[in-house]
């Protein structure tokens, strides 16, 4: 058996370093001896392909990763945890951790450092509070990668995974959706981590998107218009737009038209096809308005 699966391994690990938890980090560590290895089976990791892993703790999944892949780069902020993992961590010689801040690393300069430019894919047990800014940069730089399979908090699992046009979307679905295809894989209880959080997560898998699905003249331009669209949820879509886009609610109305979407519309009913027109209509009339 694994050692690291043994709860009493890694608290007698942990408390021999005289390691003390930090809420502020996010530091919920899996004690659950079946979640790491499903995690690894269903991330794409390989002989073949790399894993990069944002937050080790105290290597619980950063081992079931190296059972499977070729390599793992394992990314911890937390300096406290280095000489756990050296110990943790011993038995394996394609592990490298790297003492960083995932919010802050040049993430393509590690791949090419790192994998040689090879297959990459991401997992990891993601510290709640970075939750969205980190999948939404490493998204947005569009990484060389395959997938990101990230454990988060289920609210932000369901609200990541949801189609737009759908009530339970918001700005995070359609951003997510540009970029990827989010998979719900499997949840799991708030029991299985200590100290135990207040709520379930879930694992979901984002398989990257070689090409977007919609259209889009200019693509600040169209998060623009999804982030102001779900500014005030509980208005109009007319009514965010106007404020978010900082125009008149008359000229709202004129792009909607033109767009074929009604005027009482709601964010969350609107399809990605639908944003991705409001949102080229806006680039055009600035193009009038600004021509090069
Ligand atoms: N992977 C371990 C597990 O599943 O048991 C730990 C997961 S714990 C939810 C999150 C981990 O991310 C902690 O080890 C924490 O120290 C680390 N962390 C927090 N903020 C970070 C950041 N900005 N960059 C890299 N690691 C971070």
């Amino acid at each position: 058996m694994n050692k690291l699966s043994d709860i009493s391994y890694v608290k007698a690990v942990l408390q021999k370093h005289g390691f003390t938890f930090s809420k502020s980090l996010g530091q919920n560590f899996l004690v659950n001896p079946t979640v790491c290895p499903r995690m690894a089976q269903m991330c794409g990791a390989s002989e073949k392909v790399g894993v990069i892993e944002i937050g080790p703790g105290a290597g619980v999944l950063t081992c079931e990763l190296a059972k499977i892949a070729w390599k793992v780069v394992a990314v911890e902020l937390d300096k406290r945890l280095l000489p756990v993992l050296d110990e943790t961590l011993s038995d394996f010689d394609n592990i490298k951790v790297i003492n960083a801040d995932a919010i802050k690393l040049d993430f393509k300069q590690l791949i090419k450092e790192e994998f040689n430019s090879g297959e990459v894919v991401i997992c990891a047990n993601l510290p709640y509070y970075i939750t969205s800014p980190v999948i939404m940069r490493l998204l947005e730089e569009r990484l060389p990668i395959n997938s990101l399979t990230v454990m988060v908090q289920k609210e932000a699992a369901d609200r990541i995974c949801a189609k737009p046009g759908t009530r339970e979307s918001g700005a995070i679905s359609a951003a997510v959706h540009y970029y990827s295809t989010p998979e719900m894989l499997f949840k799991v209880s708030a029991g299985s981590f200590i100290p135990a959080p207040k709520v379930d997560s879930a694992v979901i898998k984002l398989n990257i998107l070689t090409e977007p699905p919609v259209s889009v003249t200019d693509e600040k331009m169209f998060f623009k218009v999804v982030k102001s669209s779900f500014l005030q949820r509980r208005k109009t879509l007319s009514n965010s737009l106007s404020s978010g886009m900082s125009i008149s609610k008359q000229a709202v109305n004129e792009i909607l038209i033109r767009a074929e979407i009604k005027q009482n519309a709601r964010a969350e009913e609107l399809s990605m096809e639908q944003f991705a027109r409001i949102s080229n209509i806006f680039s055009e009339i600035n193009k009038k308005e600004k021509p090069d």
